[in-house]
């Protein structure tokens, strides 16, 4: 039991590295390095866009995308918990229409939409 414990924990802590090790490659590869994204916000938020504005601030290249699906026709507090788990509600419950939407969020205003 102690040892299926420590394997389990093991095996986090490698998904873990390797998905900052992703992060950080993605950060690297965008050139945005004055510290204004961090590797944490590109595992949240998905990867960095340096020409992208943010139309709620105005400010350029603090704005990560990923795409997500989410069912056509959703309720907001769905669409909520989606945001929040990047999808992973939605697709644990269950799609029988999916849309996939691009779902932009900016550091530096905070801001989380979809397009
Ligand atoms: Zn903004």
């Amino acid at each position: 039991m102690f040892l299926w414990i420590l394997g389990a924990i093991a095996l986090l802590a490698i998904i873990i590295i390797a998905g900052d090790a992703d992060a950080k490659a993605k950060l690297e590869r965008s050139g945005i390095t004055d510290g204004s994204i961090t590797p944490s916000d590109v595992t949240l938020y998905g990867t960095p866009q340096p020409a992208f504005i943010c139309p709620h601030c105005q400010e350029k290249g603090k704005v990560l995308t990923k795409t997500i699906k989410k069912k056509a026709g959703i309720s907001g507090a769905k669409a909520t918990g989606a945001i929040l788990t990047g999808g992973m509600s939605l697709l644990a419950t269950g799609l029988s229409r999916k849309d996939v939407v691009t779902e932009a969020h900016c550091t530096n205003c905070k801001s989380t939409w979809q397009f």
